[in-house]
């Protein structure tokens, strides 16, 4: 068997402030923080991961805060939204909740037959919210200020635009796994995993379009799950066989990662599936204390010193 990924595992932003990135995140759109870390790479800033009760694959939105970062430049060789799923019935509850929050917010529009209402983040994250009762596995947050019925229930899709569509979707269909699932207004699906939600690529193509900048508001990566490693390293051989340059699996201490550029220049990762958030703390507790890999909790008083302080 061909292998290939199973869905969105978690998608990874640029942020502004981190204390005005939490509060929108766990008030606003009732998530739960379940992991306060640190970028690996860079340890003076925080790594903030966002989902539900327990962390699991698929919804998770993490956040890098550089309040200092110039904000992203959308263009091509970007994802350029992240769509998440509500329950069918849930649209109404979350128009309101959104305009209280003085969130603006789209007109509702129709996606391939989904109602979705589109917005912003405080830093300029282009979000959209998409009606769908499919199953999806998801644990509610009884902490949330969302009641269980609304709350999120994880990634619904990622949208990328791209300056041509061939080499992009020739991965996607060739190597990772996905079919095409049709055209609307523009913009290609794509789909794996055998899910309508969770596992969707859309794609538009601007062919005149600039190249997209990173910065605050900017999609840094998007991870795709795989079972284990032994997967990983199957679609990573994969990847490597059409071209394409992956790192080596990357211990990441709650799942093992590998990244690479897709053709039109977004940055994918593989993400296992394994061992997940509880790992190193108690489940009832996620997102309490700063939590470092082992490695790097020698260096503990001098990571928190030059860390910002947040209140949640
Ligand atoms: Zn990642």
């Amino acid at each position: 068997m061909k292998p290939t990924v199973h869905g969105i595992h978690h998608v990874t932003v640029i942020s502004g402030d981190a204390q005005e990135n939490l509060d929108f995140y766990t008030k606003t759109m009732g998530m739960r923080l379940v992991k306060k870390s640190i970028n690996q790479d860079a340890p003076k800033v925080y790594h903030l991961f966002y989902a539900d009760a327990e962390g699991t694959p698929g919804t998770d939105l993490t956040f890098f805060p550089f309040p200092n970062a110039r904000p992203a430049r959308p263009g091509v060789g970007q994802v350029i939204e992240v769509p998440f799923v509500i329950p069918v019935g849930s649209m109404g509850y979350w128009q309101e909740r959104l305009a209280e929050h003085s969130v603006a917010t789209g007109e509702v529009e129709i996606r391939f037959g989904q109602q979705v209402v589109t917005f912003e983040d405080p830093h300029g994250l282009r979000l959209a919210l998409v009606e769908t009762d499919e199953d999806r596995p998801f644990v509610a947050w009884e902490g949330s200020p969302v009641p269980v019925e609304h709350q999120l229930r994880g990634v619904h899709s990622v949208r990328l635009w791209e300056a041509v569509l061939e080499p992009t979707e020739a991965l996607l269909t060739g190597v990772l796994g996905f079919e095409r699932v049709g055209e609307e207004d523009g913009w290609h699906r794509y789909g794996t995993g055998g899910s309508t939600v969770g596992a969707l690529v859309d794609i538009r193509v601007l062919p005149d379009e600039k190249r997209g900048g990173g910065g605050t508001g900017g999609v840094h990566h998007v991870a795709w799950r795989v079972q284990d490693e032994d997967e990983e390293l199957a679609v990573r051989r994969a990847v490597e066989a059409v071209g394409l340059r992956p790192t080596p699996p990357i211990d990441r201490f709650w799942f093992k990662s590998v990244y690479f550029h897709e053709p039109g220049g977004v940055l994918f990762e593989l993400a296992t599936d394994g061992p997940g958030f509880a790992r190193d703390e108690n489940p009832e507790h996620l997102g309490e204390a700063l939590i470092l890999p082992p490695w790097m909790e020698a260096q503990r008083a001098q990571i928190e010193a030059g860390l910002p302080p947040l209140t949640h």
